[in-house]
């Protein structure tokens, strides 16, 4: 999976994410991030036809939304989000949340008839927490490749991070830039200011190097091109750590369906 991707909540007007996504892919990107309830896979399978590389060199990711989870409904999303993507094969679909209809057995069960069929090339999870984890690895027989999760510098996820790592499940990290609440903290600043480059390259740099795959939203080419650059960004151990020791604890994206252990 590229360790940088294009991001797509809320890039709700169709010409525009077209046009990001077709930017992204001519920049050099090669993942992108979209969702069902972003209501613009249509819009995101254009910008992938529009630029001029084949689907088999892009990492298309999308999520079933908690409504979307009943056994035979998974079905019914997922080729549905195909014929809007333009493809007839996900590289990764998600659980968006452990929320809604999902269950493990009947969920799965279908996650794993589709990704046995070659619809889908890799299950996914978000927003799940270790106990999801184990419940769904009870059920499954295929691997889960990946938790979609919130982690930036402000909010580091180390629990988390260990018992991911440890799981051999890749972290993915929304909302990386903490919806630009990263271009207000001193320490990434400092950096950003001894390095000349901005705040997100900083942060996208320190979850790269701590293994970490991020998928920032950027809908114009400067952001689009600023966030690519963090790929040439190697921090220092010291600037590392400098970033590990931010004790701050906010969470953007915390809905009321959400997991209790938060
Ligand atoms: P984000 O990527 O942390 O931040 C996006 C914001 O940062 C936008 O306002 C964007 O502005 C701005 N930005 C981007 N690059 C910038 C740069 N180089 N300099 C200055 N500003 C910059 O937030 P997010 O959209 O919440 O998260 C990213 C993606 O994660 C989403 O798009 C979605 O694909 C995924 N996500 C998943 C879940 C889930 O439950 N699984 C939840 C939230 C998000 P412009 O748009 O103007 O460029």
């Amino acid at each position: 999976m590229p360790a940088l991707g294009l991001g797509t909540w809320q890039n709700d007007d169709p010409e525009m994410c077209r046009e990001t996504v077709r930017t992204a892919l001519e920049t050099g990107y090669r993942h992108i991030d979209t969702a069902r309830m972003y209501g613009n896979e249509d819009a995101v399978g254009q910008g992938i036809a529009a630029a001029d590389i084949s689907r088999e060199e892009v990492f298309l990711a999308t999520k079933l939304w908690t409504d979307d989870l009943g056994h035979d409904d998974v079905f019914e999303a997922t080729a549905e989000s195909l014929d809007r993507l333009g493809t007839d094969y996900l590289d990764l679909l998600y659980i968006h949340w452990p929320a809604g209809a999902y269950d493990p057995e009947s969920t799965l069960s279908a996650f794993e008839e589709l990704y046995e069929d070659g619809a889908i090339d890799r299950i996914g999870v978000s927003n799940f927490e270790p106990s999801h984890i184990e419940a769904a690895r009870d059920v499954l027989e295929a691997p889960i490749f990946a938790n979609q999760v919130e982690v930036h510098p402000l909010l580091q996820q180390r629990r988390l991070r260990e018992y991911c790592r440890d799981a051999g499940v890749e972290l993915v990290a929304y909302s990386p830039l903490a919806k630009g609440d990263v271009f207000g903290v001193d320490v990434l600043s400092a950096i950003a200011a001894d390095r000349g480059v901005s705040e997100a390259q900083v942060s996208l740099a320190w979850l790269r190097q701590n293994g970490i795959t991020a998928i920032p939203k950027a809908t114009g080419g400067e952001h689009i091109r600023d966030n690519w650059a963090s790929l040439d960004l190697e921090l220092s151990e010291e600037e590392l750590a400098r970033i590990d020791a931010i004790e701050r604890k906010t969470r953007l994206v915390d809905p009321g369906f959400g997991p209790d252990a938060w």
